[in-house]
């Protein structure tokens, strides 16, 4: 029988995690070990144009994270590249800027990419749920309670078992979200998608949805922007 996909965090258990190196994965990852789960994080390198930058900073976070509960970060490689030829993601041209909505950022077929390898880990390695942060405000189709459910039903049926999808964020907004992220060192989080020497460029749409995060909640960004001299983040805002 097909069991759903988990809305709520697992317990007491081991579970892998997709981690981005984002806001949002970082919080989950904090929150799982807090609630003392057995964490396998994973990152998924797709040969896309911010990728150095980002699993710098994941590898950052971990080291920052570091917890008897968490695993040694198992990179896998899910090349792009050839599947999005010239597109602003591979070249780095083009990117989408912070006026640009949401749905600019969309990449084809994503979370699937994402989840297919990491999935098949842990059902190699006895690891019977895989999560991650998505929200209930991210707006595309590859992002909703439909879709994985039916990619957890594949998974089952192309795998002989079950790795239940756990999603403790699908019903929480970036606000709600940032709230629970207070304790953990979220300047270390990296989301930038046109990074400047390794840095967040300040002006990408998903810097300006950082900034907004950060500004939302209340909360001080402690994130060094390229070409940012010692000021406050209200020059941002
Ligand atoms: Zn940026």
């Amino acid at each position: 029988m097909l069991l759903p996909v988990m809305m709520s965090l697992p317990t007491n258990s081991t579970v892998g995690l997709l981690l981005s190196g984002g806001l949002d994965s970082a919080v989950l990852l904090g929150t799982l070990l807090e609630r003392g789960c057995q964490v396998q994080p994973f990152y998924v390198r797709s040969r896309l144009s911010w990728e150095t930058a980002e699993l710098s900073a994941v590898r950052q976070l971990l080291a920052a994270m570091a917890s008897p509960c968490l695993a040694e970060l198992v990179v896998l490689d899910m090349p792009a590249d050839d599947l999005y030829g010239d597109h602003w993601s591979v070249t780095g041209r083009g990117v989408p800027g912070a006026e640009t909505p949401d749905a600019a950022v969309f990449l084809p077929g994503r979370n699937a990419l994402l989840l297919i390898k990491p999935a098949i880990w842990c059902r190699l390695h006895g690891i019977e749920q895989l999560a991650m942060a998505v929200l209930a405000t991210n707006p595309f189709g590859d992002a909703t309670p439909e879709f994985f459910a039916d990619f957890q039903s594949a998974l089952c049926r192309a795998t002989g078992a079950m790795v239940r999808l756990s999603l403790p964020f699908a019903q929480m907004t970036k606000r709600q979200v940032m709230e629970l992220g207070r304790p953990w060192p979220l300047e270390l989080t990296f989301c930038c998608i046109s990074p400047v020497d390794g840095l967040h460029c300040g002006r990408c749409n998903k810097c300006a949805e950082r900034i907004e995060a950060f500004r939302a909640a209340g909360m001080e960004d402690r994130t060094h922007y390229a070409g940012e001299k010692e000021q406050t983040r209200s020059a941002f805002v």
